[in-house]
């Protein structure tokens, strides 16, 4: 990042700071630490930004670290899936690939450290008696009976605990800091828990499991983080993770919380998101109406959309809400810089154009990207019989539309003008099933000799050469919610019934047949697109990644 694009955000003036004392001795090193219950998604990725951001910004180094210490949860699935996110969001961490579990065996030598300094005891109260001794916020908290147990007696019982020969729930290790203060997480919190579980990496070594609280400030400290930057809902966990990394006696990460990304008409934990897929209401966690980074990645985002969208709503320590649209903005200027125009036609109309020979074809020059001179010109062929939308076409028009109607003439894209001269419908239903047109060979630049002007122009595909596919539309995940839902309301009432509308049977330009992966397309006049993974040689399936404008929210607003 240049000097004069860099980030001042507060968290980057915290370091400034640092660095000008020489605290540290001027090392700037942070972390990425998820949990790996799921795949990852765009509020990851504000803080994936911040933190890989912040280490590129000062030549530092960021790890990226697994919390596993959830032995029931984490499944080797989601390591690979974050590991991929990350890299495709354009950033790499330092060195191997960290785990929370890596440290459990120095983790069990802190704790002994801690028992022997009378510090933590081991606790036979079960969970409820714990809530009740803690009491609440409003009042101390009473010492539990276990509290003042002998040092041997607690080392023998930790060991016991370690060795398996209790049953799980039956005891705790707790660190012994102060029943009766005001943040209830100082009130002797658990350390350890009996779990006989397997754990995706450790197997069966271990049949107690440190808590949360217990293991990130350490291990951050272990990895030498300087700034260990997390989410606000982790202000009141800092004075415990003071009180460990100083009764321990080891060095003490500064941890900044900062407010974490909320975004309108999705959801964003991992909790729901779970639920979603479990449930069957998206196709799994890379449908690409999920905020997932596999969802929008398959959607047709791109990683610097989403490094822009992350720059643009910065970072701070008020709790806020990003309309959807935001994020809808970024990727939208991103194709518009470099998604290739081509024309595709969803619902199509039959022209054909009476005047130009049957069999005959010619090619016409198209504007890869006009954003873009060095994108280039491509040819498109013409001939008698073409495609357009059903809605470019009306039989009895309102006042102000302008595209064609019978008797009237339009302009086709990079062609010429059309006039139609006969509507041709079903006997049965009466549905318009072709138009018989002619052209005027004199409009070949898009103008008439003559002066005579056309107010509409619109798209088409040559009807021997087009391709057909299958196009998907998306809106929202999630209709608004009521003004003031009931909390029992169940979250998944606002699930929008066309999130995913599926059209069969579009019509593309051929040069669509030849679509990648990695290729990025406005269809013109109707959104930026991009092939799908489930695409075939003999079945060509197209994601909408974005319309050309903010309709959705135009459209909210007229049904509100
Ligand atoms: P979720 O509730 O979605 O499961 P989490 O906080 O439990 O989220 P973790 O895997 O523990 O997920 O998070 C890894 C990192 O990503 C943490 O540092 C967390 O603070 C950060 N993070 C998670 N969600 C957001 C968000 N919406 N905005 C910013 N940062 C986030
Ligand atoms: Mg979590």
């Amino acid at each position: 990042m240049s000097q004069e694009t860099k980030s001042t955000d507060f968290i980057r003036q915290i370091i400034d700071h640092d660095l000008s004392i020489g605290k540290n001795q001027g090392r700037v090193h942070t972390r990425f630490p998820p949990e790996p219950n799921g795949y990852l998604h765009i509020g990851h990725a504000k803080s994936i930004c911040l933190n890989f951001g912040i280490a590129a910004d000062y030549g530092g180094k960021c790890n990226l670290r697994f919390d596993d210490t959830n032995p029931e949860t984490e499944e080797t699935e989601y390591v690979e899936g974050i590991m991929d996110d990350v890299r495709w969001l354009g950033f790499e961490w330092d060195g191997e690939v960290k785990y929370a579990s890596d440290i459990f065996d120095q983790l069990y030598e802190f704790a002994l450290k801690l028992i022997r300094d009378g510090k933590a005891y081991v606790c036979d109260l079960t969970a409820a008696e714990v809530g009740q001794y803690r009491g609440p916020w409003s009042e101390p908290g009473q010492d539990s009976p276990y509290r003042n147990r002998s040092v041997e007696e607690n080392l023998d019982l930790f060991e016991r605990m370690k060795n398996g020969e209790f049953p799980d729930g039956s005891r705790t290790l707790r660190a012994k800091i102060d029943m009766a203060a005001s943040n209830m997480n100082l009130r002797d919190p658990a350390m350890y828990r009996i779990r006989h579980a397997h754990h995706h990496r450790t197997g069966d070594k271990w049949c107690i499991y440190p808590t949360y609280d217990w293991t990130h400030g350490q291990t951050d400290s272990l990895e030498g983080i300087t700034h260990s930057i997390c989410t606000l809902e982790f202000e009141q966990h800092r004075p415990l993770y003071d009180w460990f990394v100083e009764n321990l006696g080891i060095h003490h990460p500064q941890q900044i919380e900062f407010a974490r990304l909320n975004l309108t008409n999705t959801v964003m934990s991992k909790r729901r998101l779970l639920e979603l897929v479990r449930g069957g209401n998206v196709a799994g966690w890379d449908d690409p109406r999920m905020p997932t980074i596999v969802g929008l990645r398959r959607r047709g985002y791109t990683p610097e959309s989403i490094r822009n969208f992350c720059a643009r709503i910065g970072v701070t320590k008020a709790n806020s809400l990003t309309e959807y649209g935001v994020l809808e903005q970024e990727i939208r200027e991103h194709l518009n810089k470099t998604a290739t125009r081509v024309m595709a036609v969803l619902d199509p109309l039959r022209v054909v154009i009476e005047n130009y020979p049957a069999g005959e074809f010619e090619n016409r020059e198209f504007i890869n990207n006009p954003e873009d001179p060095e994108a280039g010109t491509r040819q498109v062929p013409f001939g008698r019989e073409l495609f357009i939308e059903r809605s470019d076409f009306m039989e009895n028009p309102p006042k102000g539309y302008f595209r064609l109607v019978p008797g009237g003439e339009v302009r086709l894209r990079y062609g010429y003008f059309i006039k139609c001269n006969e509507v041709i419908k079903d006997p049965q239903t009466g549905e318009v099933v072709e138009l018989r047109c002619t052209y005027d060979p004199e409009t070949s630049g898009g103008k008439a000799p003559d002066g005579r002007k056309v107010k509409g122009t619109i798209h088409w595909v040559s009807a021997n050469h087009a391709v057909d596919a299958e196009v998907r539309l998306y809106e929202a995940l999630l209709l608004d919610p009521p003004e003031n839902p009931s909390p029992e309301r169940d979250w998944k009432e606002d699930l929008n019934p066309n999130s995913l509308v599926v059209v069969k049977g579009a019509k593309l330009e051929p040069v669509l047949a030849t679509a990648t992966m990695s290729d990025r397309y406005q269809f013109e006049r109707l959104g930026y697109f991009c092939l799908d993974k489930s695409a075939t040689e003999s079945q060509l399936v197209f994601n909408r990644t974005v319309t050309l404008k903010d309709s959705w929210a135009k459209e909210q607003k007229k049904n509100a």
